[in-house]
């Protein structure tokens, strides 16, 4: 079946949405995207997103095209449209398509920027059987550019690394920068020890996950201890657990990093109860 999908004001066929050659968000990867999850047909932390989602336009000096009430409503009207009862809302914004192709930023006054929006419908979301198997990783270097805190289009470097994974036999892949873990492909990385929660603290060099910090605030409001410090490979490999999280993944077990088991090779009990709490909490906070 056709998905309905959004397109600067209209709601199209999926085959009848279209884009300018011209725009800059494929010839530059000058966009920025979020991906909100959807559980039981309602959003997951709309408001944490919207706010990132103003940060990174205002980092990249793109106006922001769409107040909150109204992008709120795109998004309730693609779940209605598309019947998404498990699954994501992806959108991305590009600073849209001038006459021609040139390096300097168009007026925005004269080219509006891009704005789609589409669903991803995944039956089965919450009760991942990947959660109770966990993931395994490796570790690749981190080649991304240094403004990582940006949520950007410009996934190459983590489409290679998933590849790297893929043909590792793994699932993901933990990027390390100067010795230490900066993040997952396309998550946050958690390790634990001695019932310590250690992830790395925000700055440039990692995204500022939506659901890092959903989890985080959980993990302490469960007398949790977390610490926000770099870590290591070779620490990871002997840490008790290890997690990753994502608007999509929710809080997902790590039980392998290169080829080395954590603990009993199977999802941690820490992480195990995170995931927990955070899908209890988020379905209650939902809209
Ligand atoms: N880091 C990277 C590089 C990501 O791509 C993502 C997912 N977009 C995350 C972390 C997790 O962020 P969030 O919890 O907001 O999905």
């Amino acid at each position: 079946m056709s998905r309905t999908v959004y397109v600067n004001g209209q709601y199209l066929p999926e085959n009848e949405a279209k884009v300018s050659i011209f725009d800059r968000g494929f010839l530059m990867a000058d966009g920025i995207y979020e991906v909100t999850s959807v559980l039981g047909g309602k959003l997951i932390d709309f408001d944490g997103h919207f706010v990132r989602l103003e940060r990174s336009l205002n980092e990249i000096d793109m106006p922001s095209p769409i107040s909150k009430e109204d992008l709120l409503a795109v998004h309730r009207k693609l779940i209605k449209c598309n019947d998404v009862d498990e699954g994501m809302i992806y959108l991305q914004i590009t600073r849209g398509a001038p006459d021609d192709r040139d390096f300097v930023f168009p007026d925005p006054e004269t080219t509006p920027q891009t704005i789609v929006l589409f669903t991803q419908s995944k039956p089965g979301l919450a009760d991942s059987p990947a959660a109770k198997k966990g993931l395994k990783v490796i570790s690749i270097e981190d080649m991304r550019w240094g403004r990582r805190d940006i949520k950007t289009v410009q996934l190459l470097y983590p489409s290679m690394g998933k590849m790297m994974a893929k043909k590792a036999g793994v699932d993901d892949a933990w990027m390390v920068q100067d010795g230490t873990v900066t993040e997952g492909t396309s998550n946050n990385a958690y390790i634990v020890k001695n019932g310590q929660i250690i992830t790395r603290a925000l700055s440039n060099d990692i995204l500022h996950g939506i659901t890092r910090s959903a989890v985080l605030r959980f993990a302490e409001e469960a007398q949790m201890e977390v610490v926000e410090r770099n870590f290591t490979i070779e620490e990871a490999q002997q840490a008790d657990e290890a997690f990753i999280t994502s608007a999509s993944m929710f809080v997902m077990p790590v039980v392998e990093i290169d080829q080395q088991s954590l603990g009993q090779g199977t999802p941690g009990p820490l992480a195990t109860r995170l995931r927990e709490i955070y899908l209890e909490e988020s379905m209650l906070k939902a809209i």
